[in-house]
């Protein structure tokens, strides 16, 4: 039975005559799947309930912070306590400093690193660095892969900008788009040759870890070196940086992130965080080797700065989760991740659906074609159709997924085997829906 969605459609009405689209974000418009999006009122555990009263499965985790579950205990009591002591002191404290400690504590090639607000900011101040360090100005990018709404970036952007087909975006100066060049993922022979020919004008290139704003798009190996090392090497051998972007995979991917999976003889130079370090307060962080870090104001020409960085709440947030996250937790999310898609593929085979899983490390995303996807032009060319009657079956059925079929999943340690028994039931129904 369709649950009844009459209190979230009287807020959406609100919404759409005050907030552009209704949103603040755009994937959240359901835009690309239609209907109106369940207006949230509390969430717990791996469940999220709805102004109407509707409960979900939740595999969405706010895209990826909530990695311990909703309103976790210990989060929440780290944030209350913070909250009593001052909300925001636009000052040092301690909480940044244990914080950043962590997050160098547990990635090799930060040496040191600045708290931002957002993803979007550390990709954006991460560029400034590289483009200052180098004095050049052209940055590379890969097709599919996201990494915040920074102008430089959003050409052939995954997520929201994939979600709704859009080539960029509007309002991007014609020089701002000049001076990035997109290639396609994982295609050497283009890195090689844009290298050749235009290797004294770059700066940086830019990459998602492993793309997951497109889907799940791990990194190919080839002749033994994965695609993150090759890129590494073929920058520094034009005396350009990699940024290697962890905004999404940092401490959700495995407890080092991605580069805990394939950083093995290679760096990074500068590397981006958010999400998951800021437990779902608004966080973002950009690091990597000191001499480049040293370039940020005060002590160096490059100008970064943020009226709530390193905000007090924030940081309690980011600690307690990183609190939650030893290895038994990996171990959790790892068995939740493993079951549900051996339960997605079950279902979707049954129904003779074509499907493909990928994952990197935890992160997976269910992409609906039958051959495997490597590329942004892959993952474009899904049935996006049997991804939208399988997710209102989901949803109708009470599991919450990403509205949109270019999306990783998102489990938490909260997944525990009697929430996947309910995702698990409703499975078989949203397969056939797919399948017709
Ligand atoms: N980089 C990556 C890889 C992301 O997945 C995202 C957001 O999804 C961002 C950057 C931007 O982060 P934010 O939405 O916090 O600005």
């Amino acid at each position: 039975m369709t649950p009844s969605t009459t209190l979230s459609g009287d807020l959406f009405d609100r919404a759409r005559r005050v907030i552009p689209s209704g949103v603040n974000s755009p994937v959240r418009a359901f835009g690309s799947v239609g209907g109106t999006p369940p207006f949230l009122t509390s969430a717990k555990g791996a469940l999220l309930t709805d102004a109407d009263g509707n409960e979900y499965v939740d595999l969405v985790g706010s895209w990826g912070p909530m990695i311990l579950g909703h309103a976790h205990d210990g989060v929440v009591e780290a944030v209350r306590e913070a909250a009593g002591r001052g909300l925001s002191f636009g000052a040092p404290q301690a909480g940044e400093v244990s914080l950043v400690e962590e997050v160098v504590r547990r990635i090799g090639p930060v040496q040191q690193l600045r708290l931002v607000n957002s993803g979007t900011e550390a990709t954006m101040s991460a560029l400034r660095v590289a483009r200052a360090a180098t004095s050049r100005d052209v940055v590379v990018k890969f097709a599919g892969c996201y990494h915040g709404h920074v102008d430089a970036l959003l050409a052939e952007a995954g997520s929201g900008v994939a979600t709704f087909a859009m080539p960029g975006s509007a309002g991007v100066t014609a020089s701002t788009a000049r001076d990035t060049v997109v290639l396609p993922y994982g295609d050497r022979e283009a890195v090689t040759a844009l290298f050749a020919e235009r290797g004294d004008e770059i700066a940086a290139v830019i990459t998602e870890a492993a793309p997951a704003n497109m889907g799940v798009v791990p990194p190919r190996e080839q002749d033994g070196t994965g695609f993150n090392r090759f890129l590494a090497e073929t920058a520094h051998a034009a005396g350009a940086l990699l940024i290697s972007d962890e905004v999404l995979t940092g401490f959700r991917a495995g407890k080092e992130g991605y580069y805990g999976i394939d950083g093995d003889g290679w760096a990074p130079d500068l590397m981006t965080f958010g999400k998951v370090i800021g437990g779902g307060l608004p966080v973002g962080a950009f690091g990597g080797r000191e001499d480049l870090m040293a370039l940020l104001a005060p002590s160096g020409p490059v100008y970064q700065a943020g009226t709530l960085s390193g905000n007090p709440l924030a940081t309690a947030a980011g600690l307690a989760t990183f609190a939650g996250l030893d290895d038994a937790a990996y171990r959790v999310l790892d068995e939740a991740s493993v079951a549900l898609r051996g339960l997605v593929a079950d279902a979707l085979t049954t129904a003779g659906v074509p499907h493909v899983i990928q994952t990197a490390g935890t992160l997976f995303s269910v992409f609906f074609r039958d051959a495997p996807v490597e590329t942004y032009e892959d993952a474009k060319a899904q049935d996006t159709e049997a991804f939208t009657r399988f997710f209102h079956a989901m949803l109708d059925g009470g599991v919450y997924l990403p509205p949109s079929a270019f999306e990783a999943w998102f489990v938490s340690t909260a997944h525990t085997p009697a929430v996947l028994d309910r995702i698990a039931e409703v499975l078989p129904v949203a397969a056939r829906a797919a399948a017709q």
